[in-house]
């Protein structure tokens, strides 16, 4: 067995100390080159190393310039496109589409290190540099763009962003298993038998006889069948939904119930030819799991970035994931089509393995682990009862609108691999920073407990969302009176614990189905609990969630028949998160215009219901 490199080279000279004289891999991406296992491109690269393949890696190269694109020479096998952990516009912009001036995956957060669509321009510059090399996209951006979808940058439907970057394949989700397998097949010069590798997309010109297709008009969805494997689910082509957006939603939705493993492969024609999308992978299993994690990650940033301070590193250098995938299915959300929906965990032993490499090699680490968590923070080897029948649950969620009886929803797993942490001699705690769901978290008032009293440091964030029934429900998330019980029982548990502790709850505005009215009910809300929040997230339509297949279609997500008030436009949405920050005196002749506009005008003055003050200029002319 080889041994591994310290970093994946990203010079000849690297390559050459290596002992190579060509790389069968190139991995080009939009962060810069971090060899730690929360950076997307750490994990494939050295999953493909501990399979034998020799890796190479070319960080932000610079777009303008095809030799960027050729300082490790060309690949024997093919080059790997990524935009890095973000999409490239998600890092540009904020949702009100300002530019954003700092870049938290680049060196002291510089912006400006990676184009616009940077899976794109990435591409297109490998073939340029060696016109005919194999190019496979991966990646969240092409993961979330593998089909027709929504740009809200440009407010436009755009082609699956495999055309566009003309690759030759896209992996999505969980590429370690595919992209192996890609590299063997390669290697061998094996022409690939793309039908049967689960989690990629490719195209192709017509689809053989042999498949049936399983097509939908508007109103006949509910007859998908997951269990045909010799079939296709035809989803709405690209130019049917540039024309009527409604098609968006039906195509998103049918994507969104078909994204299973085991399922048809999904079609989509784009002129004349067809996006073909396999079913995602197997779910790792718990071994895959440590190995993926386990492997001889360096657990810094490369050295060429000398004294550089990567913030994103800075960020999650001491944190360890438990666990992928979510089976929470918040309509906005897009991990369960990244990830997948079943919940795929790593063991007690492997997670103590890291923390103790933490120990070891992170530079000046505290003895703070500072979030053991995942997508989600507790639903370490949760997961459905009956997974055999998992193709024929017509469920979007275990969660909503209630905890499915199917679910198994124990904690005792979490909390047994918590305690053992807390245990490793040299750890002083250890932190949960990811989301908890409270309406999961309710299940085990044990769980309550262990984490008010080992793993919250006075604060706990937490993702109610919203307090009005009709937006949750568009939302897919429990009620605000779910978040009420887990909040009273979290302030017990830190009394019990001798801690005063306080939930900082997570609100969004302008998301679909929200009007100003809803706003100003939330903003009572916060104020009756005397909370002024600061952090106001502001419904980002990205590709691939139900929710942005309703922000463009003004329907619901699975009733066309129903349709749903969409808050567009930069004031529109800006508005919102105003009225939420009801304390900020900034916003308050804004808010009382509105306040008036609602006919709400009891809302201004000094009661206690009131959300701003009267305007004393004004009484005093
Ligand atoms: S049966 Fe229940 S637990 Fe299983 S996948 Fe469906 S909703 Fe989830």
């Amino acid at each position: 067995m080889k041994s591994s490199a310290p970093f994946l080279p990203t010079t000849r000279k690297q390559m050459k100390q290596l002992g190579w004289d060509q790389c069968d891999i190139i991995i080009v991406t939009g962060d810069a080159y971090v060899d730690h296992p929360g950076f997307g491109c750490a994990i494939i690269g050295r999953v493909l190393e501990s399979q034998g393949f020799r890796v190479g890696i070319i960080p932000q190269p610079d777009w303008r310039n095809k030799d960027a694109f050729k300082i490790l020479g060309k690949p024997g096998l093919f080059f790997g496109v990524t935009a890095g952990n973000m999409d490239s516009m998600v890092n540009h912009y904020t949702s009100e589409r300002h530019v954003r001036d700092k870049d938290a995956y680049s060196p002291d957060g510089q912006a400006g290190l990676r184009p616009n669509r940077a899976s794109i321009v990435y591409a297109q510059k490998c073939r340029e540099a060696y016109p005919g090399s194999y190019i496979i996209l991966g990646g969240i951006e092409c993961g979330l763009r593998r089909f027709a979808h929504y740009d809200f940058w440009s407010d436009k439907i755009r082609r699956s962003i495999l055309f566009d970057a003309k690759a030759d394949l896209l992996i999505y989700g969980n590429a370690e298993r595919a992209i192996v397998e890609m590299a063997r097949l390669l290697i061998n010069q094996q022409s690939p038998q793309y039908t049967k590798i689960p989690g990629i997309a490719f195209s192709c010109s017509e689809i053989p006889e042999t498949y049936q297709i399983q097509e939908f008009s508007d109103m006949d969805r509910k007859t998908l069948d997951l269990k045909q494997p010799s079939s296709v689910i035809k989803l709405s082509s690209f130019e049917e939904i540039k024309v009527n957006p409604k098609y968006l939603s039906q195509a998103t939705y049918i994507a969104y119930m078909a994204t299973k493993p085991g399922a048809p492969s999904l079609i989509q024609k784009h002129d004349n030819r067809f996006l073909w999308v396999n079913a995602p992978p197997q779910p790792l299993t718990t071994q895959e799991m440590d190995c993926i994690y386990n492997l001889p990650y360096a657990r810094l940033p490369h050295p060429m970035y000398g004294k550089s301070k990567i913030p994103a590193f800075e960020m999650i250098k001491d944190s360890i994931t438990l666990m992928r995938g979510c089976f929470g299915g918040c309509s906005f959300c897009s991990i369960a089509m990244h990830e997948g929906r079943i919940i795929q965990s790593r063991s007690v032993e492997s997670v103590i393995k890291e923390v103790k490499a933490i120990k070891k090699q992170s530079p000046k680490f505290s003895g703070y682990i500072s979030d053991l968590g995942g997508p989600t923070a507790n639903m370490y080897m949760m997961g459905c009862g009956q997974l055999e029948k998992y193709l024929e649950c017509p469920r979007l969620s275990c969660l909503y609108p209630k905890i499915c009886k199917h679910l198994n929803t124990d904690h005792s797993p979490l909390i047994d691999l918590y305690r053992k942490v807390n245990k490793i001699p040299g750890i002083k705690g250890a932190w949960v920073a990811s989301g908890v769901r409270y309406d999961l978290a309710l299940k085990s008032s044990e769980y309550i407990d262990i984490l008010a009293r080992n793993h919250v440091g006075g604060y706990l964030k937490i993702a109610p969302e919203h307090s009005e029934a009709h937006c949750l429900k568009l939302m897919m998330k429990p009620e605000i009176n779910t978040y009420e019980i887990f909040e009273r029982q979290f302030k017990k548990s830190s009394q019990k614990a001798g801690k005063k502790q306080y939930l900082i709850p997570y609100m969004m505005c302008a998301h679909p189905g929200t009007d100003h009215k809803d706003m100003v009910a939330l903003a009572q809300w916060l104020k009756n609990k005397n909370l002024k929040i600061d952090q106001v997230q502001i419904f980002l339509p990205t590709p691939l969630t139900l929710s942005t297949s309703m922000y463009v279609s003004g329907k619901h997500f699975n009733n066309f028949k129903k349709s749903v008030s969409v808050p567009k436009g930069g004031r529109a949405r800006s508005i919102q998160k105003m009225i939420l920050r009801y304390h900020d005196k900034n916003n308050w002749d804004e808010i009382r215009k509105i306040l008036y506009r609602l006919k709400l005008s009891h809302l201004i003055g000094y009661g206690k219901d009131c959300l701003v003050p009267k305007n004393i200029k004004l009484l005093q002319i």
